[in-house]
């Protein structure tokens, strides 16, 4: 990098917030996608939109990639450098700016870390619903750029339903604001879903403003046991179909069952193949008729047990439990690839049979918990990195999974976005002519390719482009 580039940035940030050294540069090479790193050339910690439109200038003039990143706790490598990158990485940007009480709204820079957003609103009598299962690393500012799921995806959706607006800096540095407080609003295009899950391709979010709901006054867990997995899916169809919307309904295989006690000892049966952890929210009276109902249906499906939480501390550990699923895994082997998958509800049982099929296809190490309310599962492939025998069975079954959840007409992606993982399958989802249409955005909003190259398709830098001044 030009001694010039360097002063540059330099002199916009101070030299504390430029980054250079190679053993400064290291934790910011990877996410938490495994086997996944290249070191960038410099990491840069802006503390507002101005500075960001600054430096992506900068960055534009030379040429220079620029990958935004918030904790890097990505799982598909989204904010993995391209070599020659310049990292952005905005967790400097830690404020709230205002809590809006009258119109239940919350505004933060995007390097807030989630918990904070949820712990703000939460003391004013407010609630966020998204809980991404790692809310207590995570940004908003990533959140929002991967559209982040959570534990209470059933009943209160995404990250997407909570973004009433965003500022966002374009790839040629200028500012915009999309959307705003108003809850209806068909003025032009919606610019704001755009942005949402475009993975920093499109822009780098400097703020969000989020939409918040009155806390709710009860809540109930409650863990079910299962002798088979086909008994535990019955029940979740059975829930949903007596008119009950669980804002949990998560699931665990034996498997990941047994990595969870093992770590967390929450006193978890060794013994069942499918455990479900189900929690309702809401008015207490509610609350109290529906978990009644719950526990009656999952005994009638043939719950071995059920366990209902005495108070907020059981539940907290019960929560915990499903919470801690991929650290457990994460330790029975030294590399951990977790999937993403997510097919129609009713074709749940069938997709956890493939997959069991494919570990025992290429003899590989495959646990599987996740959303069950949402379809999405979370097949996990306990590995080595450094036995390429092994690697090359794990990326064949990586390939049968994703073709088995198309098959069932589900898709590649749940939560965890594209990024590099999901790049080579991208197509095979959409299509060819809606890959393209995706393209032709990035090209008329990102022409020189210079926004997190490489991440959701191809799209090289730009190098004869003429930009605008
Ligand atoms: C233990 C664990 C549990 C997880 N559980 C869940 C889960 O339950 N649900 C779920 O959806 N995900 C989950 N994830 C994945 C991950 O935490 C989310 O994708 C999260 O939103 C990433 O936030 P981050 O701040 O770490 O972003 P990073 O990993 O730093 O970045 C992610 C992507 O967003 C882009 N980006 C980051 N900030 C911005 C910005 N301000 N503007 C534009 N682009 C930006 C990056 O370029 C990159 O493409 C989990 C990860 C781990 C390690």
């Amino acid at each position: 990098m030009s001694a010039e580039l360097i002063s540059e940035l330099v002199a916009l940030l101070g030299p504390a917030r430029v980054l250079t050294k190679k053993e400064d540069l290291i934790p910011y090479g990877f996410d938490g996608t495994a086997a996944l790193n290249q070191l960038p050339r410099a990491v840069v910690f802006p503390d507002n939109a101005a500075e960001v439109s600054a430096l992506v200038k900068i960055a534009r003039a030379r040429r220079m990639p620029v990958v935004t990143r918030g904790s890097g706790t990505g799982l598909s490598g989204g904010s993995v450098p391209v070599e020659n990158a310049l990292v952005a990485c905005l967790t400097g940007m830690n404020r709230i700016r205002e809590l809006d009480t009258r119109n239940l709204t919350l505004r933060a820079d995007a390097g807030v870390i989630t918990q904070k957003i949820f712990e703000t609103a939460d003391a004013a009598g407010l609630f966020y619903p998204p809980d991404p299962g790692s809310m207590k690393i995570s940004t908003i500012g990533g959140n929002v750029a991967e559209n982040s799921g959570g534990l209470r995806g059933l009943k209160y959706g995404v990250t997407r339903d909570y973004v009433m607006g965003m500022e966002v800096v374009l790839a040629d540095g200028s500012i915009c604001w999309l959307g705003n407080k108003c809850v209806k609003d068909v003025a032009g295009y919606n610019l704001r879903d755009l942005f949402i899950g475009s993975e920093g391709t499109l822009g780098i979010v400097t703020q969000v403003l989020l939409k918040l709901l009155p806390k709710p006054a009860a809540r109930q867990t409650l863990l079910a046991t299962y002798a088979s997995m086909d008994a535990a899916a019955e029940t979740v169809s059975a829930i949903i179909a007596a008119k009950i919307i669980p804002c949990t309904l998560e699931f665990l295989d034996r498997k990941t069952v047994q990595c969870v006690e093992d770590y967390a000892r929450v006193n978890l049966p060794l013994d069942s193949e499918a455990v479900l952890l189900i929690e309702t929210d809401g008015h207490p009276s509610a609350v109290a008729d529906e978990a009644q109902q719950i526990e009656q249906i999952a005994r009638a499906n043939g719950a071995l047990t059920v366990r209902k939480a005495r108070d907020a501390a059981e539940a907290a550990q019960l929560a915990t439990a499903r919470r801690s699923a991929f650290s457990a895994l994460a330790r029975r082997r030294p590399t951990t690839i977790l999937e993403d998958v997510t097919v129609p509800r009713s074709e749940l049982a069938k997709m956890i049979r493939a997959v069991q099929a494919i570990a025992l296809k290429h003899s590989l190490d495959i646990a599987v918990f996740g959303h069950f309310g949402d379809g999405n599962l979370h097949p996990t492939i306990l590995t080595d990195e450094r036995n390429a025998a092994e690697m090359h069975r794990v990326e064949l079954a990586l390939k049968d999974i994703v073709d088995a959840a198309l098959g069932l007409g589900g898709t590649i992606t749940g939560e965890h976005g594209v990024g590099v993982a999901k790049k080579p399958f991208l197509k095979q989802q959409l299509g060819e002519n809606s890959h393209a249409l995706l393209k032709m955005i990035k090209q008329s909003l990102d022409p020189l390719g210079l926004l997190n190259p490489g991440k959701i398709f191809d799209f090289p830098v730009q190098e004869n482009h003429t930009p605008k001044t």
